[in-house]
């Protein structure tokens, strides 16, 4: 779309093409770390480097930053593989940072032989306290002027497994008076006896993210590696590494960034959805509270409807709080468009009309989608005794109240109208059932003049001896805070909404008992709902995707 205007990083793209940078050799890639759940922040870099991909025909690579073995699982790599694709993008390459272990050790024995690398064999501690600060040069390590051929050895011992966790670390040798403290010495190795979900015990030295990083995409030719914010700082080492390794004739890829989303009422970082998942606050990854990709997808939510959202938001130079409210608004958007209709009363009132046919039915016509003529229409059951919502019936009420109250008429929707002429209430005065009298002229559809008669309320309802139980979940938002993970003095887990998950007992219309796992349903004036996987022959289980603010106009 020409007329589309261009974010910054696309920018950045047209400027180096325009500068003979060749069209065919642009490629992209999106990272992930196998450490959990895809959320709704990585969304935000998976539509912008996918649809960079999609707006340049460039491929795009999948690429695992799988260099930490104490927190990455298989299980991640499959979810964020279904994730990717279940939101509609397709990957080049699937590339994994440890494929390139031997090739960063070869790099990294060069680096040693041209004197750029050293081993330390100070304490993590003892090295920390060199650092200096931003103003003060660092300390060079005592080890720093190690022979080369004394760091090969130690490198090649680390390698092979003769020194203990901490006893040793490969450090790039760049400047300890650097004034960007990344820049001072950094780690590039370090020794650690843990199994790998791919390399398994082959490696008990494993490279650090930013001697990592920018040489996988070097080795990938990535020609823009795009990053979060926090990266910044990083960018002047990651041009230091790609400089020790750079061959003229290969794609030398930019680093550039932009800046990480946040989201209002929730949090967006794998270690405290983790923790979440570990201390039992939700019932795992996919528990539809969760802010993953797999959270809203059990939710009902749409591929469209986050993709709309990550275009409307777009990508940012500085960080900042995105509504949640904006997300919502797209979902409901999209299954305004697509979800069929039904009839769901979430909290049944008896409805008895007095002067229709005892033991009779009848099947009125419904539409299934005002917005779809495609979809067509279904047949709904009407009998003698309905339910409808409790709280669309009042003994009195003002003129406000377009709903159903002693003496007063609403339209049931597809059927009647009716009038409430009296109410049964049990000992304690709870109104158990609602008497009434039905026009058997003014059915819907029907062209009588009575069926054309104007009344304030529609109301949605079911048929009592047809219609099915469902158990609906209904949830709220998971954080009572707008910025849960924002508070000096307090903790996100301090925050959780103790009301996120209510579980009732729904009276639905009977079509929907054949309903398949996934399906997305508009609940006629309350919202939008889907078939949760929990359901099952015995048990159909609805989850609330998102409430319906608007009530029918007509
Ligand atoms: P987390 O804190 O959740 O672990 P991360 O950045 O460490 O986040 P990665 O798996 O490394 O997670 O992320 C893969 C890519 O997605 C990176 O390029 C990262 O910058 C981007 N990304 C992650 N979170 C967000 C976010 N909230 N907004 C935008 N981009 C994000
Ligand atoms: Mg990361
Ligand atoms: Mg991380």
């Amino acid at each position: 779309d020409a007329s589309k205007s261009l974010n910054f990083i696309e920018h950045i793209v047209e400027e180096d093409l325009g500068k003979g940078f060749p069209k065919e050799k642009l490629r992209f890639r999106f990272p992930p770390e196998p450490n959990g759940y895809l959320h709704i922040g990585h969304a935000s870099s998976i539509c912008l480097n996918f649809g960079l991909g999609i707006t340049y025909e460039a491929p795009v690579n999948l690429r695992f930053d799988d260099t930490n073995p104490a927190k990455e699982e298989q299980e991640y790599v499959d979810a964020i593989k279904e994730d990717v694709k279940w939101l509609g993008y397709e990957w080049d390459t699937e590339c994994f940072a440890s494929d390139y272990f031997q090739q960063l050790y070869d790099w990294a024995i060069k680096l040693i032989e041209e004197g750029k690398a050293y081993v330390d064999s100070q304490s993590s501690e003892e090295i920390a306290s060199q650092k200096g600060t931003p103003t003060e040069a660092g300390t060079a390590s005592p080890f720093r002027e190690r022979s080369v051929e004394e760091n090969l050895q130690l490198f090649q011992k680390m390698k092979n497994g003769e020194f203990k966790e901490g006893e040793h670390v490969l450090r790039a040798k760049v400047d300890m008076a650097s004034s960007n403290m990344l820049m001072r010495d950094p780690i590039m190795y370090r020794i650690l006896y843990r199994a790998h979900h791919r390399t398994n015990t082959d490696w008990c030295i494993y490279p650090m993210y930013d001697w990592t990083h920018g040489e996988s995409d070097y080795i990938e030719q990535v020609s823009h590696s795009l990053c979060t914010l926090e990266f910044a700082m990083h960018r002047e080492l990651y041009d230091w590494f790609l400089d020790q390794i750079v061959d003229s004739d290969r794609v030398r890829p930019k680093q550039r960034e932009f800046a990480r989303r946040n989201f209002s009422h929730t949090v967006v970082s794998k270690r405290k959805l983790l923790q979440l998942v570990e201390q039992g606050f939700v019932k795992g990854w996919d528990d539809p509270r969760m802010p993953t990709i797999s959270g809203l997808r059990r939710r009902g939510y749409t591929p469209e409807s986050i993709r709309n959202f990550a275009d409307t938001i777009g990508i940012a130079k500085r960080d900042n709080v995105v509504d949640v409210s904006l997300l919502e608004f797209h979902v409901r958007e999209h299954l305004n468009k697509i979800a069929p209709r039904v009839m769901a009363v979430l909290n049944p009132l008896k409805l008895v009309i007095t002067n229709y046919p005892e033991g009779e039915e009848e099947w009125l016509d419904a539409e299934n989608n005002p917005e779809d003529e495609s979809a067509g229409f279904r047949q709904l059951p009407f009998s003698k005794e309905l339910y409808i919502e409790q709280e669309d019936f009042k003994e009195e009420a003002n003129r406000k109240f377009f709903r159903l109250k002693l003496g007063g008429e609403v339209r049931l929707k597809n059927g009647y109208i009716i009038k409430a002429e009296s109410c049964t209430k049990d000992t304690d005065g709870n109104i158990v059932e609602v008497q009434c009298t039905y026009d058997p002229k003014s059915k819907s559809g029907s062209g009588t003049e009575e069926s054309l008669r104007k009344v304030k309320g529609t109301l949605h309802w079911v048929s009592a001896g047809h219609a099915v139980e469902a158990e609906v979940r209904l949830y709220d938002r998971l954080f009572t805070d707008e910025t849960p993970d924002a508070h000096k003095d307090k903790e996100f887990l301090d925050f959780i909404n103790p009301d996120s998950l209510k579980v009732i007992t729904a009276k639905v219309e009977p079509g929907l008992a054949n309903a398949k796992v996934g399906e997305r349903f508009q609940f006629q004036r309350i919202g939008y709902f889907n078939i949760d996987e929990d359901s099952g022959p015995e048990k159909l289980v609805f989850n609330r995707t998102v409430g319906l603010r608007d009530t029918w106009a007509k």
